[in-house]
């Protein structure tokens, strides 16, 4: 339709010889009377088929020549310096746009809005684009800016200043066009842009050649981590194309040609295809930047090693989307490379495995799933099984959730059929069902001191990689391994020595029997078994080993070594006398606890410390029996962890009632382990001062705020006592800015809460770097921060209320999301009105009243709302 639009314009008796005339006479009153029009044309997601965006076009419907395509009319204002009008009254008609889906609560579409080089030239660019955008309070990352790639060779420097300001104020910036210049490659290595549109000439002659160009740009694009978009797309053929490599998004006739708003939506409709929410974009614009040409997909963020497996060109991939409630996935992309192999194991397409799987009949269902579910909390896995005689190697790697959605890269490398290893084949095939057996399988290359994880299915094994034996057996060694059995494992994987022994062991093989931590802070034992599978070569495997026979192994251990063991002990000081001695003299009040968190022990400095005759008054309590908390929750929190989760905590400060009086002691709490498990809680405090306190690295547990660090209404009443105090002695004023930011709701509208959580995070972390040294900074509830510091005059409280407004306004993006933040501010000085509750409560007054403002003065400039 819009073909034929286009068409009956162009195929117009008319007489155009006077339009440059008409163009320039009319052009106010077009504005004005809004005959200049917006049309919108989709733009899809090629992995979701949603909608994710419009590019806003212009349209002149004129009374006269009927309705202009901007081929007519845009170079005649170019060259008469006017562009720049057209420009900002189609951002303005976009924003109103925008306010309008927001008043009518529907979920809005960012918009693509063009510019031309001369709108720099003309105006501050900048400058129009944010006063427009303010006053409609139109979030920036919904409004993004083409910029056609034939101008950005000219005035490069001056062009790339611009652009950078732009994305420096928090909008994106594409390139328009892409391949249509001379010298597209140089335009990219000079500008830093967010995302690619690829010029629909490739696309129109669908030949080979220019398939291999639009791949080549795609692979490209992703390599410097720029998002890509293909325009002029008008077939399936194409369509199918674009996906198969990587191409995130599609524009073109194929899902509509650009229509007015309202037109556009209801096409869309007509064809089923939904609109991508703010969460969603997020979402897959991380899975986009997965380059599936490259040779090794997984490096995408992080220069991870090179695996051997991975090197191979044509890859096996695939996307699969997890979803942890219900532990279940699908495929949304599959590569060729993995259909073939799919197809080479006996699998007619990517669904049946997923069926497989589902319905329990795949050989390694189980497993398959327990992995899924691992690479969404850990981030990677990889892990082997047999099919059908075939040895399969699976890769996973997290790349994207949002919710419970996980989209995780997957690779299969079917050991048994790939070339390069049909040397190993033959040590292969008889170690294949010892696979099923061992955890975790792991190749040292003795001679180059690497290992070379072959399998591991063990969630503590899980972030284990390749990479130098040392390094990995020490790291280990430290984060994972019971300290008794440490030095026995060192041991173990020592390359020095290793070899030799297994030469020497009668039996061909070494095995050792090693405690390693779980998820819950318990050890459990492992057996680790080593053999020479060719010189230089040792394989490691490893399994599950039950506790009864770790036990016995490790009591002859003890026997075995007692002799060496019993060294530097004597019978006068045996650790008993020690511990004995220890309890009696020390400063720290001492006790321990069983499972259930109840009273097991203590020593006399505690008994001495709390008042008690004897250690019976506590025995078989807990904290809440005794009731000796102002507020238990923290110590409660702290010991669970210890229990359940194996985590010590050092020296954290908290308030014990004692004889009727709150005192401040820090704490500490450490496992007590037994065989490897966790028993119970070892503890131990001591008093601290106040002063001691005040000065202490860590403030006082109950006057934090736990998600953002700062302190919390509690910890900031304290400390305004510190500065009312300095007021009353040396008449030191101080302010009070209160800042919340107005769009909140809407931001957890859009991108829920747990983003939301981050945002205020990020504004805790960037208040505490610009001003925490100066200032002391709270989180007051929600969304609302107080910043108080000493100051000499009004003006000077001015500036830093100021400065607070620019750095939260100016957090445009998280972890690569982009979103906008529409803060108000209050300052009130402690000396207007010398009471603490009077300065919060003034800030925070004014702080609504310019709330209030901001909306009234949106009110006035659009009474249409
Ligand atoms: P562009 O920004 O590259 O916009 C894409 C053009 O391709 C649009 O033409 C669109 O109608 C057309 N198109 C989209 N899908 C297909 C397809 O599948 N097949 C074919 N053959 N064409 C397709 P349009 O609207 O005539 O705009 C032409 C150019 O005029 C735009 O190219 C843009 O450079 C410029 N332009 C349009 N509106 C504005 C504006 O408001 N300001 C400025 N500065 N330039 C504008
Ligand atoms: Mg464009
Ligand atoms: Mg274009």
């Amino acid at each position: 339709m819009g073909t034929e639009n286009r068409r009956a314009v162009v195929t117009q008796e008319m007489d155009f010889s006077h339009l440059e005339e008409h163009i320039l006479m009319r052009l106010d009153k077009a504005l004005n009377d809004h005959e200049i029009k917006v049309y919108y044309q989709p733009v899809v997601r090629t992995l979701s088929e949603k909608l994710c965006g419009m590019e806003a076009l212009a349209r002149w419907e004129d009374p006269e020549y009927g309705l202009l395509p901007p081929d007519r009319f845009i170079h005649v204002l170019e060259k008469h310096k006017l562009i720049h009008l057209l420009d900002l009254y189609i951002i303005r008609e976009v924003c109103k746009r925008y306010s309008r889906c927001r008043q009518q609560g529907i979920l809005p579409v960012p918009v693509s809005v063009n510019l031309s080089r001369l709108d720099f030239e003309a105006v501050d660019v900048l400058q129009e684009v944010e006063r427009i955008v303010g006053e409609y309070e139109v979030p920036k990352e919904v409004i993004r800016f083409e910029i056609t790639e034939s101008v950005l060779t000219e005035h490069a420097d001056e062009m790339q200043k611009w652009i950078r300001e732009l994305q420096e104020a928090g909008y994106e910036v594409w390139m328009d066009d892409f391949g249509s210049g001379y010298s597209s490659l140089n335009v990219l290595k000079d500008y830093a842009f967010n995302e690619l549109k690829i010029d629909m000439r490739f696309l129109s002659d669908f030949s080979a050649r220019s398939r291999e160009i639009i791949a080549s740009i795609v692979d490209m694009a992703k390599r410097i981590g720029i998002h890509t978009l293909a325009e002029g797309v008008e077939s399936r053929e194409q369509k199918d194309f674009l996906l198969s490599i990587g191409c995130e998004k599609i524009q073109g006739y194929y899902y509509g040609p650009p229509l007015p708003y309202e037109q556009c939506l209801l096409e869309l409709k007509d064809k089923g295809i939904d609109r991508e929410s703010p969460a969603e974009q997020q979402y897959y614009d991380e899975i986009g930047k997965v380059n599936v040409l490259s040779a090794n997909p997984f490096d995408f963020h992080e220069e991870a090693k090179e695996s051997e497996f991975l090197r191979s060109s044509d890859l096996a991939l695939a996307l699969l989307e997890f979803d942890a409630d219900v532990q279940g996935f699908r495929a949304i992309y599959t590569n060729d490379a993995c259909k073939k192999a799919l197809k080479l194991l006996g699998y007619s397409e990517p669904q049946e495995v997923v069926n497989a799987i589902k319905a329990r009949s795949f050989p390694a269902a189980g497993r398959f799933i327990k992995a899924l579910d691992r690479t969404r909390t850990q981030g990677s896995e990889i892990f082997n099984y047999v099919d059908g005689g075939d040895y399969c190697s699976v890769k996973l790697k997290l790349i994207s959730s949002s919710g419970s959605r996980s989209a995780i890269l997957y690779s299969l490398t079917d050991i048994s059929r790939n070339t390069d290893m049909e040397r190993d084949r033959k040590l292969d095939g008889s170690l294949r069902h010892l696979y099923a057996i061992y955890n975790e399988v792991y190749l040292l290359h003795i001679d180059k001191g690497y290992l070379e994880v072959l399998t591991t299915d063990n969630q503590e094994a899980g972030e284990r990689q390749h990479g130098s034996i040392k390094d990995i057996v020490t790291r280990y060694a430290a984060e994972k391994v019971y300290d008794e059995d440490r030095p026995h494992y060192l041991k173990f994987f020592d390359t020095d020595t290793m070899e030799k022994k297994i030469r020497e062991s009668q039996k061909g093989f070494i095995n050792a029997y090693i405690r390693t931590i779980d998820g819950h802070g318990n050890y459990s034992w492992k057996i680790y078994l080593a053999f020479i599978v060719k010189p230089e070569h040792v394989l490691v495997m490893v399994r599950d080993e039950d506790t009864a026979k770790g036990n016995v192994w490790n009591h002859y251990r003890k026997d075995y070594f007692m002799e060496e063991e019993k060294e530097g002990y004597s019978e006068d000081i045996s650790p008993e006398i020690l511990w004995q001695n220890a309890l009696r003299w020390t400063e720290l009040g001492i006790f321990w606890k069983d499972r259930e968190r109840r009273f097991m022990g203590v020593n006399c400095k505690f008994l001495d410390y709390y008042g008690f005759h004897s250690v019976e008054e506590v025995i078989g309590k807990t904290d809440e029996d005794m009731g000796w908390h102002v507020s238990p929750d923290a110590f409660r929190e702290d010991e669970i962890n210890v229990l359940d989760k194996g985590i010590s905590t050092h020296e954290v400060p908290g308030h014990c009632l004692v004889n009727g009086q709150n005192k401040s002691i820090v704490a500490s709490k450490t496992p007590i382990y037994k065989d490897g498990r966790i028993t119970g809680i070892l503890g131990f405090f001591r008093e601290v001062n106040n002063a001691e306190r005040l000065k202490s690295a860590h403030p006082d547990l109950q006057e934090i705020d736990h998600l953002t660090g700062l302190l919390n209404v509690r910890g900031g009443m304290n400390v305004l006592l510190e500065f009312q105090d300095e007021y009353m002695l040396h008449k030191q004023d101080f302010c009070m800015i209160s800042i919340s930011i107005d769009n909140f709701r809407e931001l957890q509208r859009l991108y829920g809460s747990a983003f939301c959580d981050q945002v205020l995070f990020f504004i805790a972390e960037l208040l505490r770097k610009r001003f925490g040294t100066e200032c002391a900074l709270l989180r007051h509830c929600g969304d609302e921060f107080r910043v108080i510091r000493q100051v000499e005059s009004r003006e000077e409280a001015e500036k830093l209320e100021k400065a607070v407004y620019r750095e939260v306004a100016g957090i445009h993006m998280i972890r690569n999301k982009r979103f906008t933040l529409y803060p108000s501010t209050g300052l009130a000085l402690y000396s207007e009105q010398p009471v603490a509750g009077q300065l919060l409560r003034t800030a925070r007054e004014r702080m609504q009243a310019n709330r209030r403002r901001h909306i009234a003065r949106f009110r006035k400039n659009h009474p249409e709302y």
